[in-house]
């Protein structure tokens, strides 16, 4: 069944990052206790008008000018009809003729290779609230329904269907959740429901120009969620048509727990809905000036950073692209950068040789010793016990051969696990690389003296020897002379 390609085009929701709902003046507070933050607006009462919230308008062009969209100087709310409790005023207002943004796109790496996905459109549109099923016990066979996330403003993204691959997928996402978080629109906490997405997927012998007939996977609430169900779903129609099947076009329900999904709905067409422009809202009208000041608050999007960091900083891309993936990580990173000797800011210019090895090595420290352990802790870098002051002070003192590289690796584990500051576990620890020349050259003497052998074998050309006698330097320093001036002054005394 190999000659199948797979096609997905993925639906996203992000929760834009207002206070205020969109159509009220209702908190968008997560957790607050049920149905506390409600009024006649959001829970549909006869007789209420909605008043447009400015700033979800504003995050959304906002996120439609960062993926590269052409913005509707006008555009549309329409009535999309549906009964289901949590929806109280049985249809939602969202955007369908006349969408905020348009034909943007999102570039992805996989395996080393840029790709282009397209972005259809971007609209704006209301969130429906929670329904809480008490089913199983006999007693208590009802539902709840919460409201206080009706109303909440939310995004569309849609993209075309030019996935190919799961993995194309899960990177379509994180990129996009990168480029969300860096614009300050979204939290996009997956978690609490703020990023959540649908996944069409359909597939079709290779080379076939026409798209298969879709299924669309709902309710999968991590990226691996996203990329065992599109998996499953691929295997499932694949095994359909080996068996002489049609696809039927249909809504269906990933479970997580069991790794399956189940048909929830046959799919309903746009007719179903009875999509009609809502008559209590104006069309929003942007003109140009708006347009431009929106665009001149655009921040620096994770290339442009990655982009520096190797650019300005002299990182290898590999680091950059790590550090910048995350907007948090790379705050982290350019904030511990300031103890650790190098000054990230408004720098255009080349970076001298110091400022550059601060970046690197504080970039090494960074991935190889604390995004390690905060992985195997099952923390985030938000949650770090080290703070970015910390980690970049005790990089400094590496770099100044204050400390070593093996005491430094002491000391961030210490670090680590109290989040105490490295100089107070140094002190404690008694860990000072020795680089004055005279203590260290005493010791050598010392070493010398005890070896005669090593000075014969050295003498005789192998150099193994002269590594010998370092060790024995370093174990009567208790590992804190600095090596590389021990082997300086070792060569020295030796010729
Ligand atoms: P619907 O009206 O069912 O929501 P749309 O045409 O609006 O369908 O597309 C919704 C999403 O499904 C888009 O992301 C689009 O790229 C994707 N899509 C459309 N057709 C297919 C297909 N045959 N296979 C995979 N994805 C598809
Ligand atoms: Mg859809
Ligand atoms: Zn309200």
């Amino acid at each position: 069944m190999s000659q199948f390609e797979t096609v997905i085009g993925l639906e996203v929701h992000a929760q834009l990052k207002t206070d205020s709902k969109i159509f009220c003046g209702c908190s968008t507070q997560y957790g607050a206790p049920p149905n506390t933050n409600i009024c006649p607006v959001c829970t549909g009462q006869p007789g209420v008008l909605p008043v447009l919230n400015r700033k979800a308008v504003s995050f959304l062009v906002t996120t439609g000018l960062a993926l590269g969209c052409s913005i509707n100087p006008r555009s549309l709310f329409a009535r999309k009809q549906y009964f289901y409790p949590d929806l109280p005023k049985n249809y939602q207002i969202s955007q369908y003729e006349l969408p905020l943004a348009e034909r943007g796109c999102v570039d992805i790496v996989v395996a080393g290779e840029t790709k282009r996905i397209r972005v259809h459109r971007i609209h704006l549109e209301e969130d429906a609230g929670k329904l809480l099923h008490a089913i199983g016990a006999r007693t208590l066979d009802y539902s709840l329904v919460d409201l206080n996330r009706t109303g909440v403003p939310l995004m569309e993204i849609v993209s075309e269907p030019d996935l190919r691959s799961p993995e194309e997928a899960v990177a379509y996402l994180t990129k996009l959740k990168s480029i969300l978080e860096y614009l300050g629109v979204s939290d996009c906490d997956m978690e609490e429901g703020k990023f959540r997405c649908d996944a069409n997927v359909s597939i079709r012998p290779v080379g076939q120009k026409e798209l298969g007939t879709k299924a669309e996977i709902k309710n999968m609430n991590s990226f691996s969620g996203v990329r065992d169900a599109i998996a499953y779903e691929v295997e499932r129609q694949k095994n359909i048509i080996a068996s002489g099947g049609k696809i039927v076009q249909e809504t269906r329900l990933w479970n997580a727990d069991t790794k399956e999904s189940h048909s929830m709905r046959s799919k309903e067409e746009a007719h179903d809905y009875r999509y009609f422009p809502d008559p209590d809202l104006v069309p929003i009208e942007l003109d140009e000036r708006y347009l431009d000041s929106l665009r001149k608050e655009l921040p620096e999007l994770p290339e442009a950073r990655c982009a520096r960091l190797v650019g300005v900083l002299g990182l290898s891309a590999y680091d950059a692209g790590v550090i910048t993936a995350e907007k948090a990580l790379a705050d982290y990173y350019e904030e511990a950068l300031k103890t650790a000797g190098g000054e990230p800011h408004g720098k255009t210019t080349t970076p001298d040789a110091a400022e550059t090895s601060a970046a690197k090595m504080l970039a090494n420290w960074t991935i190889t010793e604390l995004i390690g352990r905060l992985n195997t802790a099952g923390k985030t870098i938000v949650q770090s016990p080290v703070v970015p002051q910390h980690l970049g002070r005790l990089v400094f003192l590496v770099r100044t051969g204050a400390l070593s590289g093996k005491m430094g690796k002491t000391v961030i584990e210490e670090m680590f696990i109290s989040g105490r500051p490295p100089e107070e576990i140094i002190k404690e620890k008694g860990l000072v690389q020795i680089s004055d020349e005279t203590a260290i050259g005493k010791l050598c003497d010392e070493a010398l003296t005890e070896s005669p052998k090593a000075i014969e074998e050295y003498k005789a050309g192998k150099e193994r020897a002269l590594g010998a006698l370092v060790g024995l330097v370093m174990k009567k320093s208790k590992g804190q002379a600095n090596p590389a001036a021990v082997n300086k002054i070792l060569k020295e005394k030796l010729s």
